[in-house]
């Protein structure tokens, strides 16, 4: 089985811009103001803003996509090659970062099934090996973790195994069958993310939602020594917190009067972010939150990463989009 070195590899960043949604049109809210060049570049057309002079009117990524480009083409184009390495046991991630209303659930969540068919394909198409796939599926929400697969709403644990590192102790974990059982367990944690005080959406906003699913394999008959190994690896695919939650456009003013917080798992995980994208090597401070310690083993060392930039096209989002971009620049 060929094994690719994934030790060097960059954080892939992919941005995409949405379309403008129902409540944008009949506001009549402007929302031409970016636009996509070409596969690689993003423009703002409406470089007038008086407060800042200084903002670049064009923006360059591995990828970016359009409000007219399907959630399909985005996984194939972009994220199918690195969820697909986990069948291979490479350790992969892939993030939606952006604003609340962005479309990183939109995004993700179709992202999630694509990759899980893709997995499953890929298990049927290679009976020489045995495969089992487990899913676990967990929140952080206010630096508490919480099992999305079980409803006795207790805060989980987390312990450094000496063996696997960061572990979230206690964890449902569910030998994934196929994909309609995919689609059972899904709902089972949408359930679960709407019990509690607040609404869906203010929660969604301030929290993490990590997907994860581990593929272990090995050689149904020892021909050869190479295809005699055990592969396990993990893919994660996580939902973040909206980013205006580590934004410094967030005025302490607007944060004491809506009684906001700054999500600290984020804020860390932009820290970790920066520092990876200038190598994996190195002293990187992934201890500083609980999103980063239980995502540690899928970002350091030898592992796979794709962050998705979401935006919204809306003028009186500019602010924010701008500043999920600058998120996007420290990235690559
Ligand atoms: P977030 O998770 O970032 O808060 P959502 O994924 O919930 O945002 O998206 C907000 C709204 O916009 C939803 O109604 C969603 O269906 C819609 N939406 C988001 N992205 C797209 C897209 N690319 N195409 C069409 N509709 C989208
Ligand atoms: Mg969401």
């Amino acid at each position: 089985m060929e094994k690719t070195d994934a030790r060097e590899e960059k954080i892939l960043v992919l941005v995409r811009l949405r379309p403008p949604n129902q409540k944008e049109i009949a506001a009549n809210e402007p929302t031409e103001d970016w636009e996509c060049l070409n596969d690689t570049t993003i423009l703002y057309r409406r470089n007038t803003l008086r407060q800042s002079s200084n903002f670049p009117s064009a923006y360059s990524f591995d990828r970016v996509y359009g409000g007219e480009c399907p959630t399909r083409h985005v996984y194939e184009n972009g994220t199918k090659d690195i969820a697909l390495s986990v069948v291979k046991g490479i350790n992969c991630s892939i993030f939606a970062y952006g604003q609340t209303s962005s479309g990183k659930t939109y995004t993700m969540s179709a992202i999630t099934e694509f990759a899980v068919a893709d997995i499953f394909d890929y298990i049927f198409q290679h009976e020489e090996r045995a495969f089992s796939v487990k899913f676990s599926a967990i929140e952080i929400y206010n630096e508490a973790i919480r099992d999305l697969l079980s409803s006795d709403g207790t805060s989980l644990r987390l312990r450094d195994d000496p063996e696997k590192g960061t572990v979230v102790e206690k964890a449902t974990e569910e030998t994934l069958r196929d994909w309609n059982h995919l689609k059972d367990l899904l709902s089972v944690c949408e359930a679960q993310r709407k019990i509690g005080e607040t609404s869906l959406n203010e929660r969604s906003s301030r929290s993490h939602q990590i997907i994860k699913l581990t593929v272990e394999s090995s050689a149904r008959e020892f021909l050869d020594k190479e295809n005699s190994t055990t592969l396990m690896a993990s893919v994660n695919f996580i939902d973040l917190a909206g980013s205006e939650r580590a934004s410094p456009a967030m005025s302490a003013g607007a944060r004491l009067k809506e009684g906001c917080h700054i999500n600290r798992s984020l804020l860390t995980l932009g820290t970790v972010i920066r520092k990876l994208s200038k190598g994996r090597q190195g002293h990187i401070n992934f201890r500083d939150s609980k999103l980063t310690r239980i995502l540690q083993p899928c970002l350091g060392g030898n592992s796979r990463t794709a962050i998705i930039c979401t935006l919204s096209p809306a003028r009186s989002h500019v602010e924010l989009t701008r500043n999920t971009l600058l998120f996007a620049c420290c990235a690559k």
